[in-house]
């Protein structure tokens, strides 16, 4: 969009205009969009992932000090809304949370301040337009819920179980829709850390993973991370007026905590939420809003009410655990190093970005890091992770690597050979470092 373009926009709608508490059409959340942008330019940064099956935009704004683009050290959050059409709550919590984000930092007000100043938080307020546009507002049944193609958007991601990384080629278009298309090319443009996914329908937060490789019916499907799982989700419904409760909803649940492993709820193949985990290392959480799927608009100023909380408190979660940089024998930041913590063996062990940079969610306590990188010696330190969220910021550990001594000038096959004064403390190495080669390879 061109600064004329703009310029037009912001004349066209009135500076002051407020969001008010009504299901808003998906030009009209275009129109707020841009007019945040444009009277934003500082901290907000509007941009397209693509377009749905029928051709309408799938906006993203940003906010943050560097709105454009990536920071080092800044973390990248991201919220999703309205994947599912007719789930359409999402949508107005994330233009309220747009609106008062952007209110409390003009205001100077500390906690948005805070958030804005350590985090680029995106809001896709509707991943699935075409969907919303045929929704009615049936509680449960309503028409919608699938894209223009008639496809749940929600079952149509690589899975992680019926296609496991690293043995084929899923990373490709084919098979998929436009919304996810778009959504996996997003993914590949930044490291996000932390991500959650709006639906509607019931009341909980559900985590990964939502599939298994083994019948475990009725049984938790758990992942490496398992712990920090459980503690995002009970963020979220501990923050909510009464998600916690667990049983709010007549027809689904209980849910002891107001939590869930998706799998144990109800399993299901090709969902975003798996997609996320495993292969952008972002962890993501399923947020099951409402109990009726189209909440009657008179109900929104309440539910925005039970929701605000939690939607502060789960961004807020990005800042866990450590990150940073991992250095090379000639101190310059590398990409695809592999940062493995011992006892989670991730199913794609976790890697450094474009900028050299690592982000790992984790609790407090003491953890063992291993990192790899092709001519280098293997390392392995031992630290304390503090509690992020309270200082707004992860733990900063830059890893800082040797470079073999007898380097043979093939990095491949440098990587596979073990530096005789440090052996390698393989708890868990095998598997991420022949994933590491692979990558190489291919
Ligand atoms: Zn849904």
């Amino acid at each position: 969009m061109s600064d004329r373009q703009l310029f037009l926009v912001f004349m066209l709608v009135p500076a002051a205009m407020t969001l008010d508490f009504r299901y808003h059409s998906n030009r009209e959340i275009e129109h707020y969009l841009l007019q945040v942008n444009a009277t934003n330019p500082d901290i907000a940064h509007l941009y397209s992932i693509g377009r749905s099956v029928a051709g309408q935009q799938l906006w993203v704004l940003a906010l943050g000090l560097s709105p454009h683009r990536h920071t080092i050290g800044i973390p990248e959050f991201k919220y999703v809304a309205n994947m599912h059409g007719n789930e359409v709550l999402g949508r107005e919590l994330l233009l309220q949370l747009v609106a008062d984000l952007v209110r409390g930092y003009r205001g100077n007000e500390s906690w948005a301040m805070q958030i804005l100043n350590s985090t680029r938080v995106h809001f896709l307020p509707t991943m699935n337009p075409d969907g919303f546009d045929r929704a009615d507002s049936n509680c449960q049944l309503s028409q919608g819920r699938f894209n223009h193609n008639g496809v749940d958007l929600n079952r149509n991601f690589p899975d992680a179980f019926a296609d496991p990384p690293g043995q084929h080629v899923t990373d490709d278009d084919s098979g998929r829709e436009a919304e996810v298309r778009a959504v996996m090319g997003w993914l590949k443009t930044e490291t996000f850390v932390l991500s959650a996914n709006l639906h509607g329908g019931a009341l909980v937060a559900s985590y990964a993973y939502d599939n298994s490789g083994d019948d475990l019916v009725g049984e938790a499907s758990l992942t490496p991370d398992d712990d920090v799982f459980v503690h995002l989700a009970k963020v979220y419904s501990a923050n909510h007026a009464s998600m916690h409760k667990g049983g709010h909803c007549a027809d689904q649940g209980p849910f002891k905590d107001g939590i869930t492993n998706g799998y144990q709820w109800y399993p299901l193949s090709g969902g975003m939420q798996d997609y996320n985990y495993v292969w952008a290392q972002c962890l993501e959480v399923t947020l099951e809003v409402s109990c009726c799927k189209f909440p009657p608009a008179g109900e929104l100023v309440a539910l925005w009410a039970d929701n605000r909380r939690s939607l502060l408190a789960f961004i807020r979660q990005v800042h866990l655990g450590v990150k940073g940089r991992v250095l090379d024998g000639s101190g310059v930041a590398v990409r695809n190093a592999v940062v493995e913590v011992t006892g989670r063996r991730n199913m794609q062990p976790f890697t450094t970005n474009k900028h050299g940079e690592y982000y790992r969610l984790l609790l407090p306590g003491n953890y063992t890091f291993t990192v790899t990188y092709p001519g280098h010696e293997v390392l392995t330190e031992t630290f304390v992770i503090p509690f992020g969220p309270e200082r707004n910021s992860a733990l900063t550990h830059d890893f800082v690597l040797r470079r073999y001594a007898t380097a043979t000038g093939d990095p491949m096959l440098s990587t596979t050979r073990p530096s005789s004064s440090s052996p390698p403390p393989w708890t868990l190495a095998p598997l991420g470092t022949a994933l590491a080669l692979q990558r190489l390879i291919s």
